[in-house]
C-alpha cells in the first residue's frame, strides 16, 4: 500500500503487556498493561511530545514502535520514502534491519548508554561500520562532520566518554543517532538526566537539527515544560492510555482533560505577572496490573462523577485536531487555572 499524504507513522491500538509469572510452574497470573490501546499518527517533519508521569508507558510505547519489544497487539505502520508502508509489528528482526537505519532512538541516560571502553570515534562510527556505510579515512571524516554538527570539536574523536560532561555525552549520543541519516527518531527523555543549565542547550540543538534535517521526532518527557517549545503537538499519557492529544499551544491554553490540567498547572508561566494555581493530585498512580474500572484517572480526579467509575471514556475528537478521553470534556471549564 502507498501513503497518500505526509504521514510517516500510524500507531493503531498498540498494546504492550508484560506477563507476571508465579508458582512452581511459573504460570502467567497477571499482566502489566504498560501500553493499553494507544493510537496516534505522525506527519513527516513533525515533533510530537509524549508526556506523562514515570511508569505511564511512554518509554514502552517508544520502544515498541521501534520493535525493541515485540508488541502484544496492534499495528505500527511505517511509511517508507518510496511510498510503501509496512506494519513493523509483523516484521522479523531480520526484516527490521534496513528500517533500523531510518528509525532510531536517543536514550535517556548519556552516562550508561555509551560504552566507556570505546572512543568517541568508534561510538559515533559504529552504526556506519555495522551498516557498511563507511570505514577508514572516510569514517573519520564522517565522524568529524557529525561531531561538528552537534557542536563537538572533531579533534576530540580519540577521547573516551568519561572525558566529556553530561551535556557533551548526550551530544555524542545524538551524533551516533544521526550517523545513518534517520527519518524518524524516538527521543526518550533525552535531557532528564542532565543539569537544568544544559537541558535548554541540548533541546535547542535538537530543535535546530530537527528543522535542518527535516526529522520526525517522537519526544518523550515527563513534564510539559520540557516539550512545550519544541513540539508541534503533545499527547498526554496516563496508565498505558492516551488521555489527550492536541496542538501544543491548544493543549497548554485549553486543556480538556483534568490530568492535563494538573500537568499544565505545573508549568512555570512565561509572564511572571501571571499567577498559576498549582494543582496537586491526590493519591498515587494506579498499578497497570490492575487499573481502576471506568476512567483510569477517576480515583485522583476532582471532577469525577458516578459514570466515571463505571464506563471507560474513549479518546474522541472534540474539535479539529483536539482529542480527549473524558466523559465531562464538553462541560468542564479548565482554563480557570490561569489567574492574572
Ligand atoms: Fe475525571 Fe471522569 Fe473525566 Fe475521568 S472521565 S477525567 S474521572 S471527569
Amino acid at each position: 500500500m502507498s501513503s497518500t499524504n505526509g504521514t510517516i507513522l500510524e500507531v493503531k491500538n498498540l498494546k504492550q503487556y508484560f506477563p507476571i509469572h508465579a508458582g512452581f510452574f511459573q504460570r502467567v497470573v497477571a499482566n502489566v498493561k504498560a501500553v493499553d490501546g494507544v493510537s496516534f499518527s505522525l506527519q513527516a517533519g513533525e515533533v510530537l511530545g509524549l508526556v506523562g508521569e514515570s511508569g505511564c508507558g511512554k518509554t514502552t510505547t517508544g520502544r515498541s514502535i521501534l520493535r525493541l519489544y515485540d508488541p502484544t497487539d496492534g499495528e505500527v505502520w511505517y511509511h517508507k520514502t518510496n511510498g510503501e508502508r509496512v506494519d513493523v509489528t509483523k516484521l522479523s528482526q531480520e526484516e527490521m534491519k534496513p528500517l533500523r537505519r531510518e528509525m532510531r532512538m536517543i536514550f535517556q541516560d548519556p552516562f550508561s548508554s555509551l560504552n566507556p571502553r570505546m572512543t568517541v570515534r568508534d561510538l559515533i562510527g559504529e552504526p556506519l561500520v555495522i551498516h557498511h556505510v563507511a570505514r577508514g579515512k572516510e569514517l573519520d571524516e564522517r565522524v568529524g562532520e557529525l561531531m561538528s554538527s552537534v557542536g563537538l570539536n572533531p579533534s576530540f574523536m580519540r577521547r573516551y566518554p568519561h572525558e566529556f560532561s553530561g551535556g557533551q555525552r548526550q551530544r555524542i549520543g545524538l551524533a551516533r543517532t544521526l550517523s545513518l541519516n534517520p527519518r524518524l527518531i524516538v527521543a526518550d527523555e533525552p535531557v532528564s538526566a542532565l543539569d537544568v543549565s544544559v537541558q535548554a542547550q541540548v533541546i535547542n540543538l535538537l530543535q535546530e537539527l530537527q528543522r535542518d534535517l527535516g526529522l520526525t521526532l517522537l519526544f518523550i518527557a515527563h513534564d510539559l515544560s520540557v516539550v512545550e517549545h519544541i513540539c508541534d503537538r503533545i499527547a498526554v499519557m496516563y496508565v498505558g492510555k492516551l488521555v489527550e492529544v492536541a496542538e501544543s499551544e491548544e493543549l497548554l491554553r485549553n486543556p480538556k482533560h483534568p490530568y492535563t490540567e494538573a500537568l499544565v498547572s505545573a508549568v512555570p508561566p512565561a509572564d511572571p505577572d501571571i499567577q498559576m494555581q498549582r494543582i496537586i493530585l491526590e493519591g498515587d498512580v494506579p498499578s497497570p496490573v490492575n487499573p481502576p474500572a471506568g476512567c483510569v484517572f477517576h480515583p485522583r480526579c476532582r471532577y469525577a462523577k458516578d459514570i466515571c467509575k463505571q464506563e471507560e471514556p474513549q479518546l474522541i475528537e472534540i474539535k479539529p485536531g483536539h482529542h480527549v478521553s473524558c466523559h465531562l470534556a464538553a462541560e468542564l471549564d479548565l482554563t480557570g487555572i490561569v489567574e492574572s
